[in-house]
């Protein structure tokens, strides 16, 4: 690890001050902000990040949770992700978000991880942590190992010639599926942007993953008011039950009228380079009926674009099952009012 300077933030305005003397917020920023820490000092000591400042921000006021006037959900950006997890309105009214926190990593990283954090945390592509080996992400212009190398983990949907790397996070899947919003002040002042709009596609500028510019922090990411009745659920699969990230997962968040959509909302992950809307499934679904012809039809639309590397067609068909599965488990009545059962409701993990 290369040696820099530590110092720590006591208020908001003064990180955006520290942040702003960077001249990019994205790959190869000189300064990087840390609360858990969980990514970027793993990329320190890769060197793949190489900031020569670091500013703790574990001081700011952002590790609130609290209800909004709308009924809504503010969530701050230092909320450790255990405990939004567990928190009672999330588990009552946001399931998909507590189900989707809980597949992540292990307890002990849920403990030290946090909203902001998880929300920017970088690709897990093996050539991106390989300071040896090309990668267009880490040094632009330098190449894509990955495109002839192992991708078998790596993107189908969003991908470019210059990058096919996945984003790696089970909870932007389900703040995906939640619409969620992120705010963001920096030295311009105070923005909100959807999380669609959030992350941006590789194209040809994979370095370039969000939308924040040097300064900004994420100070919070608030969910719309709950949707009465609405049936939620995540599912993962991965290689093994736990501590592993996605091949292919889905989000669901839906509401039925007598037995037909009436509202849904599909996102992907483990198969995009960003979290992944599925506005084709959403189309598939809404006033469709609850059954199994309508699931694979719908996951038939969601992966329809899909474009596979040499080693992962396999996720084609595996995300297909994904999405059919996971709206069989949100609308079935053994899965309980919000596709959540009592086991997952208690943490345990049946799905991984
Ligand atoms: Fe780098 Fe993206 Fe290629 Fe991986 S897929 S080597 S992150 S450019």
């Amino acid at each position: 690890m290369r040696a820099f300077e530590f110092t720590r933030a006591s208020d908001i305005a003064q990180a955006i001050a520290a942040g702003a003397a960077s001249k990019t917020a994205q790959q190869g920023a000189e300064v990087r902000f840390v609360a858990g820490g969980t990514t970027l000092l793993d990329l320190m000591k890769l060197e793949v990040e190489r900031p020569t400042r670091v500013v703790d921000i574990n001081l700011l006021p952002l590790g609130e949770i609290e209800t909004l006037p709308d009924g809504g959900l503010r969530i701050g950006a230092l909320v450790r992700n255990s405990d939004l997890a567990h928190h009672a309105a999330v588990v009552n009214d946001y399931p998909v978000l507590s189900q989707a926190l809980l597949a992540g990593a292990s307890a002990q990283l849920r403990n030290m991880a946090t909203t902001g954090g998880n929300l920017l945390q970088r690709t897990r592509c093996m050539y991106f942590r390989n300071d040896a080996m090309p990668c267009n992400k880490r040094v632009p212009g330098s190449g894509c190992a990955a495109i002839d190398g192992d991708n078998r983990h790596l993107g189908i949907l969003g991908t470019s010639a210059d990058c096919i790397a996945t984003n790696p996070s089970d909870m932007n899947v389900a703040l995906t599926a939640l619409e969620a919003t992120v705010h963001i002040e920096g030295p311009k002042g105070r923005r909100a942007v959807a999380i669609e709009e959030f992350f941006l596609l590789p194209a040809g500028t994979p370095e370039r993953e969000n939308v924040l510019e040097p300064g900004d922090l994420v100070t919070a990411v608030t969910l719309p008011p709950p949707r009465p009745g609405s049936l939620q659920t995540y599912l993962k699969l991965r290689d093994r039950a736990s501590y592993e990230f996605a091949l292919a997962s889905t989000a669901i968040v839906a509401t039925l009228d007598e037995g037909r959509f009436s509202f849904a909302r599909v996102a992907l992950g483990g198969v995009a380079t960003k979290p992944w809307r599925s506005y084709e499934a959403e189309q598939i679904l809404t006033g469709a009926a609850a059954d199994a012809a309508t699931f694979r039809r719908a996951a038939e639309a969601a992966l329809r674009d899909a474009q596979p590397q040499s080693e992962n067609a396999f996720k084609i068909e595996l995300a297909k099952r994904c999405i059919a599965s996971a709206l069989a488990r949100a609308t079935s009545p053994a899965w309980g009012p919000s596709g959540a059962s009592r086991l997952d409701r208690r943490g345990d993990k049946l799905y991984g």
